[in-house]
């Protein structure tokens, strides 16, 4: 374990809580007040540091500004019914992080330095935290190269930041989801796997181009042949077809989700089918024009559970409206929220009390 008393703690005069208003909270855009900072140097993380919430400096000749050698983490913060602050599945973050560590030349942030770090920030701005039903305290771990250096190489210098912010729901109505099939996201080889800053960056034009025509997202497909459903632009994509949960497997090209994860094993639990398979483009659409979709979603950290309402692919939108829409993606939401919340007894040794 990293010593606690190697975190030097500086703590703001000034604390901006009273601009938190839980009713009303825009995603992303009101930070907390403190930040955690480490730095990379010589092989070693060092200068371990919780500042007030501030700007910070780099060189204009920074790796990460030209070559995108940076990588993130996204998970959340809950307020359960005592008061008490739980985070929802930090180890499997701190293992991911590593996992796009490695794939981008950057070193392993090992996991008693994030836990420390994600603790005693969390303890600090534990005000931050809202307590409203659907808030959170959004926690985004991130690391990127600092090197002073135009050439093209790994860094060797790198800073570990988490910053959080409270947020609300990020989606306040079903989603209309157009299937891509020109552009990708991901091939076998490349960094699909990894929450690396550059995947999002390509996929920002695809994006506003599905947006123009009135999708809010995009379900990618495989960058071969375009036939088979991958994910969406942040979270994994879920159908329920003739009673079954259905959703790609994890691979090169597709982010490993945490709350994919718990949605399967939840789902299991309950002893409803899980088929984990390739999902032909094809097959969705067939059963999207016969109505025998009864839910589509997608599952991530910043929406949960994101029902689908349209699904867009060629010239044509289908309109998901089978009887059972919403019946397991509000159940399993429920569920979820209500283990992440202390609601209810967390069978599965998800949460982390802070
Ligand atoms: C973060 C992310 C997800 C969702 O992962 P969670 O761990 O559930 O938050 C899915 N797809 C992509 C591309 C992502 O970046």
């Amino acid at each position: 374990m990293i010593d606690t008393q190697t975190i030097r703690i500086q703590q703001t005069s000034q604390s901006r809580i009273d601009t938190l208003d839980e009713s009303n909270i825009p995603f992303g855009q009101l930070y907390s007040d403190h930040m955690f900072v480490a730095d990379y140097t010589n092989g070693e993380w060092k200068d371990l540091r919780i500042a007030p919430y501030q700007n910070i400096s780099i060189s204009p000749a920074n790796s990460a500004l030209h070559y995108g050698i940076t990588i993130f983490e996204g998970l959340k913060a809950y307020r359960n019914p005592q008061g008490e602050v739980m985070i929802f599945r930090p180890d499997a973050n701190a293992k991911r992080l590593n996992i796009s560590a490695e794939r981008m030349c950057i070193p392993e942030v090992p996991e008693s330095l994030f836990m420390e770090a994600l603790t005693e920030l969390v303890k600090l701005d534990n005000s931050w935290v809202p307590s409203s039903p659907n808030t959170a305290l959004y926690i985004r771990p991130f690391v990127f190269g600092t090197d002073e250096y135009i050439g093209i190489r790994p860094s060797q210098n790198f800073r570990f930041m988490i910053i959080t912010c409270p947020v609300g729901s990020y989606y306040s109505q079903p989603v209309n989801v157009k299937i891509e099939t020109e552009y990708s996201r991901a091939v076998e080889g490349g960094t699909g796997f990894a929450k690396a800053g550059g995947n999002y960056a390509a996929s920002l034009y695809p994006a506003k181009l599905a947006q123009e025509k009135g999708f809010h997202q995009l379900v990618w497909t495989d960058a071969k042949t375009h036939q088979f459903i991958e994910e969406s632009g942040t979270m994994n994509i879920m159908f329920v077809v003739d009673g079954k949960l259905i959703t790609a497997p994890t691979s090169g090209t597709i982010l490993k989700g945490i709350t994919r994860d718990s949605v399967l094993t939840i789902a299991r639990d309950w002893g409803m089918e899980v088929e984990e398979r390739p999902i032909a483009v094809k097959e969705i659409v067939s059963a999207a024009k016969e109505g025998r979709i009864q839910e589509a979603f997608g599952v991530g950290t910043a929406a949960t559970i994101a029902p689908i309402a349209k699904i867009g692919f060629e010239e044509d939108t289908y309109e998901l409206k089978h009887s059972d829409q919403g019946k397991f993606s509000s159940k399993i939401l429920k569920e979820l929220n209500d283990i992440r919340t202390g609601v209810i007894e967390d069978r599965y040794g998800w949460t982390f009390k802070v």
